[in-house]
């Protein structure tokens, strides 16, 4: 018996893909999963600290993704918790917020992530609904890659009191090369989350990878300050990952100048998380291929791993079922 909540998955258009398949009939779109499956549930302490939510699957197929076991099930063969009742998971968010670990952390919200959680989007909702029926004032942080729907946006801002959004690149070419995905749906909802969402966004989150969004942070901080100047910008560096496991992390000299790029641009309030002081020289960052033809290096690691696209375009890809990207294994753990 299908609950009534999963009723979206019989047409899925909740992101903007708009595969239209029956999820629930076994048909597949371009996150390839069926009904939303919960990976890992566990109190996070990093900004905003919570209790998280990993849902499994993903619409997009990044490189460099973090959480590639997560993202790219069920290709990955992960173990997974699977569909939790909503109502279990909700009563143990809500337990783990108020114990003493979740109090000693300052855990102070449920936080729904991935993998992308738009796939999951009618689940969240529900486990929302019932965490609000046993605590009315809880709050709730979405993270998301921004490529909803606006009718999917809509219903985000509705459970959300924050959002956390990644801009992964400015540029149509790089953000397809790096993604699978096209930016102009990211960009769009980013500006309606800032222009008409400002008191939920936490942040803008943008990761510097060494010679493919290096170029990137100048138009994506432009972009932000032209909407508002004050709205917060976290630079993450890159540690290698996923396809690019043997690509070179973010030096501290490549995160001092993207705050430089930043601030230049006009936002006040940028943030850097995760280099730890990792030194490295300027020449050796230099001689990287760094600010030109990103979307090229991006594209050419991709096809190395067997992606046969120039474009990078998932949706419209033979492959798409069969994703060599999505099968890919990396040998260096994270
Ligand atoms: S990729 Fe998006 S539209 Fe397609 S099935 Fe998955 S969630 Fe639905
Ligand atoms: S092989 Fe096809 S589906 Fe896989 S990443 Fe490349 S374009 Fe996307």
């Amino acid at each position: 018996m299908i609950p009534g909540f999963l009723r979206d998955l019989e047409h899925c258009v909740l992101c903007e893909w708009r595969c239209g398949v029956n999820r629930l009939a076994g048909e597949r779109g371009v996150c390839g999963i069926g009904t939303p499956e919960v990976a890992a549930a566990m109190l996070h302490p990093a900004p905003p600290a919570s209790y998280t939510i990993f849902l499994a699957g993903c619409n997009f197929r990044c490189l460099n993704c973090q959480n590639w076991e997560i993202a790219q099930y069920p290709e990955t063969g992960e173990p997974v918790r699977g569909l939790v009742e909503p109502r279990t998971m909700a009563e143990e968010g809500l337990a783990a917020l108020r114990s003493i670990r979740g109090r000693l952390i300052g855990a102070d919200r449920l936080f729904f992530s991935g993998g992308s959680p738009d796939p999951s989007l009618p689940y969240i909702e529900e486990v929302v609904r019932e965490a609000r029926r046993r605590d009315p004032g809880v709050k709730v942080n979405y993270d998301t890659n921004g490529f909803m729907t606006e009718a999917s946006l809509a219903r985000v801002l509705e459970v959300s009191t924050s959002i956390t959004c990644d801009i992964k690149a400015y540029h149509d070419d790089v953000h397809r090369a790096l993604t699978g995905a096209p930016v102009a749906p990211v960009l769009r909802n980013a500006r309606e989350i800032a222009r008409n969402a400002r008191e939920l966004l936490w942040e803008f989150r943008f990761l510097v990878i060494p010679g493919i969004t290096g170029d990137e942070v100048a138009p994506v901080a432009a972009f932000i300050a032209d909407i508002d100047e004050t709205i917060p910008f976290n630079l993450l560096a890159f540690r290698p990952n996923f396809v690019l496991e043997h690509h070179p992390r973010a030096i501290q000299y490549l995160m001092e100048e993207a705050v430089r790029e930043a601030q230049a641009a006009g936002l006040e309030n940028v943030r850097v998380h995760g280099y730890r002081g990792v030194a490295g020289e300027p020449p050796h960052a230099r001689a990287l291929p760094v600010r030109a033809g990103e979307d090229i290096l991006a594209r050419t690691i991709a096809q190395r791993a067997g992606c046969p696209t120039e474009s990078r375009d998932c949706a419209t890809c033979r492959l798409q079922q069969q994703c060599p990207i999505r099968r890919y294994r990396a040998k260096r753990s994270r």
